[in-house]
């Protein structure tokens, strides 16, 4: 089971992966140690209380997001929380995410913001983070990072891997452009729901996306 997110873990304890068991209220989740490290032998089974099941070892601290967007979202079975350098600094500069590639059209509906620092350490906190995700696929959180929630672990993998690639070439955009925003072609709605249809996340999940993150994950297991 891919733990760490490949291209999205900018510090060794920075990406985590999570998957319900379907149709019910728990989950999977790597235990505290780096997910870097982490492999099928690791994993916790935790419900949507916060209740450990089974497993041996602490979960790692920031579950609750996990655990209460289980619970808020029972179309969702993977939770992606992770800390992606271009995602933190687009958030720090007051930009909302645009759609300037083809993989981006997945978050042509916009991507809500929590903007309240700190980690998430309560179930009161999951239940914000789950609020402000509301029923999309991606909430960017202030200074912080980002948490993805879809159908499957995959597409919520591909879908965290996306948005990080997206923010750094807006970023890179940005930078090229001086930092006129109003320089960047960004996909109109249209474009990007045409793309999103195209490349989204569970499409990309099912094909060479997801071969090419797990492949990278192989090579580069502490998430670099
Ligand atoms: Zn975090």
């Amino acid at each position: 089971m891919l733990c760490a997110v490949p291209g999205v873990g900018a510090s060794p304890a920075a990406s985590r992966a999570s998957a319900r068991i379907p149709g019910t209220n728990t989950f999977y989740i790597s235990t505290r140690r780096s997910p870097g490290l982490a492999d099928e032998n690791d994993l916790l089974v935790i419900d949507t209380d916060g209740k450990i099941l089974s497993g041996k070892g602490t979960p790692n601290s920031e579950f609750w997001i996990h655990a209460r967007i289980y619970a808020a979202r029972p179309e969702v079975n993977g939770v992606v929380h992770a800390h992606p350098l271009a995602c933190i600094a687009l958030t720090q500069i007051g930009e909302p995410h645009r759609v300037v590639h083809n993989q981006g059209g997945a978050f042509a509906g916009g991507i809500p913001e929590y903007d309240r620092i700190g980690l998430i350490r309560s179930r009161e906190l999951g239940d914000l983070v789950a609020q402000r995700l509301g029923k999309g696929i991606a909430v960017m959180m202030r200074g912080h990072g980002i948490t993805t929630a879809l159908a499957d672990v995959r597409a919520a993998t591909v879908s965290a891997c996306f948005l990080e690639e997206s923010a750094d070439l807006q970023m890179r955009m940005l930078a090229a452009a001086g930092g006129d925003a109003k320089r960047i072609r960004a996909f109109t709605r249209e474009e990007a729901e045409l793309t999103g249809g195209q490349t989204g996340p569970s499409v990309a999940a099912a094909g060479r996306a997801w071969e090419y993150y797990s492949a990278v994950a192989e090579i580069k297991p502490l998430g670099g």
